[in-house]
């Protein structure tokens, strides 16, 4: 249950949320709290305010060196930094001893979705047949009542 209480203050399930007055994410804050700061938006006031602490040593992402497919199931593979790989193990005496090995991502997600667009298409063209024969057996079915019924009428008649 959701109460409303005062200017965007909820309480649910007796707990009481405010919104974060930087990012309006819902902060659970005590009884008597009005505003509220979340944690993320207090770390980046700090940032801004007083910069990492002494110290710090900020990750830089490492780079990604491309590598095919499977390459860590390959008996022997060097990439192109020169690392040597033996299934997938870096060797790192041999880096730098053989050429890169040579190979080709191909993208693999395009040639999936037409096998499955050509596997939907068959299912309903599948589908269109036995609908087509259902109707044709329904309507060569009418057919024959029709026909029955009008003899047995020209027998009553006749
Ligand atoms: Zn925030």
């Amino acid at each position: 249950m959701i109460e409303k209480r005062g200017k965007n203050v909820k309480t649910v399930a007796g707990t009481k949320y405010v919104p974060c007055e930087q990012c309006g994410e819902n902060v659970l804050v005590s009884d008597t709290a009005t505003r509220a700061l979340c944690d993320l938006c207090i770390v980046k006031r700090n940032l801004n305010n007083y910069g990492w602490p002494q110290g710090t040593q900020l990750q830089t992402p490492e780079e990604v060196v491309p590598k095919p497919r499977g390459w860590h199931l390959m008996s022997v593979f060097v990439d192109d930094l020169g690392n040597v790989y033996h299934k997938g193990v870096i060797q790192p005496e041999l880096e730098g001893t053989l050429p890169s090995t040579p190979f080709e991502n191909k993208p693999k997600e395009k040639v999936k979705r037409q096998f499955r667009q050509s596997k939907k298409d068959k299912e309903r063209e599948m589908l269109d047949k036995i609908w087509k024969e259902k109707t044709e057996m329904k309507k060569m079915d009418n057919a024959r009542t029709v026909s029955v019924k009008q003899k047995r009428v020209k027998r009553k008649g006749g």
